[in-house]
């Protein structure tokens, strides 16, 4: 099992404080909310806290945290223009649920201007409206930075989908002492060449088992919901895994659809779960044609995150071999290839068409085939 990033797993964790009844109180945008869960928990370690100012020109313009380990997505909080005008250095910000009671406190060691169009930007490579976290940044952040620790208080109950913490994952992975642990991002429902790609990496000799963990948090219009992914996947573990061999989890963030910058941020999040390897196929956390395909698999080589990249080029379903392989190693062209993308499937089941089982196991197809499985 992998150590945390930065060598601790951070617990923001604190009894509760008597109710609060002052006015320094915020309910954060939804991105800033689940970003407040997942550093408590020690999903982002070593974060404590929101990024300071220096931390987020360090991550945009060097990739990195101040103090050197590889960092690729600022974490930020902003708040309304008259709550940050309130606010004093050294005061507590108390934070709201969504729809619910005070769940903790932000200490506030700075306010800053938060830049949005140089963070947009300098993150996601572009400005342009259709992509939906430069449109969050754009449009549902404020100029009103804030940064400090975070205390929350106790545990936290929100819609967690059976969700994992990473100690709860580390604990699994003691059980079953499992010394190679290869994490699996996704975010859609799996194909066969999905399956492929996890029983390869299972069959490698350092790879004791496999950590399949798919972010839900929040997607994009058009996405499968949560439900629905976390179901056709444990359709899949049920019936062609080991389920032993598997650990499955749900990830509730809101989806960096940043190429390789949310590649590696991604890979990050899951060493403080315990994994020590990170499967990367192609296309990993892009969107649209924002990206290069295969900019996911390089970003590996420019920076050691303490994990093993284990790169996989376009998996399909090949006529002539007739089996799932890669393009790595099939030899055939195109015509005998059934390569069909997400947003295809997705059009097949809006016309109500099956799916062939060379792309989507029957028992996981049978999920989609529901009314309402899109965002
Ligand atoms: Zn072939």
């Amino acid at each position: 099992m992998n150590t945390p990033y930065g060598g601790k797993l951070i617990n923001r964790f604190v009894a509760k404080k008597e109710e609060y009844q002052g006015d320094l109180i915020e309910t954060p945008f939804i991105d800033f909310y689940l970003d407040s869960i997942k550093i408590s928990e020690g999903a982002y370690s070593p974060l404590e806290g929101f990024n300071y100012a220096n931390d987020i020109d360090s991550i945009i313009n060097q990739n990195m945290l101040p103090n050197g380990l590889p960092w690729t997505i600022p974490i930020v909080f902003t708040t309304s223009e008259i709550i940050w005008k309130k606010l004093k250095e050294g005061d507590d910000l108390f934070l709201r649920k969504p729809n619910g009671g005070i769940y903790g406190y932000l200490n506030v060691e700075e306010k800053y201007f938060f830049d949005k169009k140089d963070v947009a930007l300098k993150v996601y490579g572009t400005l342009d409206e259709s992509h939906p976290n430069v449109n969050d940044i754009l449009h549902n952040y404020t100029n009103y930075g804030v940064a400090g620790k975070l205390y929350l208080f106790g545990e936290i109950e929100h819609e967690n989908f059976g969700e994992l913490n990473p100690t709860e994952v580390r604990n699994i992975i003691k059980e079953r002492n499992w010394k190679g642990i290869a994490a699996y991002q996704a975010r859609n429902p799996p194909h066969v060449a999905h399956e492929y790609l996890q029983k390869t990496t299972l069959e490698m000799p350092d790879v004791d088992g496999l950590f399949i963990h798919i972010v839900v948090g929040r997607l994009k219009k058009g996405d499968y919901k949560p439900n629905v992914i976390i179901e056709a996947y444990k359709r899949l573990i049920e019936n062609y895994h080991k389920p032993e061999k598997v650990i499955f989890s749900p990830l509730n963030i809101t989806m960096r659809y940043g190429g390789p910058k949310a590649a590696l941020f991604l890979a990050i999040i899951r060493r403080n779960y315990g994994a020590t390897h990170y499967i990367i196929g192609r296309d990993q956390a892009g969107v649209g044609k924002f990206y290069d395909p295969y900019a996911a698999h390089q970003i590996f080589d420019k920076f050691d995150i303490g994990m093993k990249a284990l790169k996989f080029t376009e998996t399909f379903f090949c006529r002539k071999c007739n089996g799932i392989t890669s393009d790595k190693v099939c030899p055939h062209g195109n015509d005998d290839r059934l390569i069909i993308s997400q947003t295809k499937i997705r059009d097949m089941l809006i016309k109500k068409e099956k799916i062939p089982a060379e792309i989507i196991r029957p028992e996981v197809a049978e999920v989609l085939y529901g009314d309402d499985v899109l965002l």
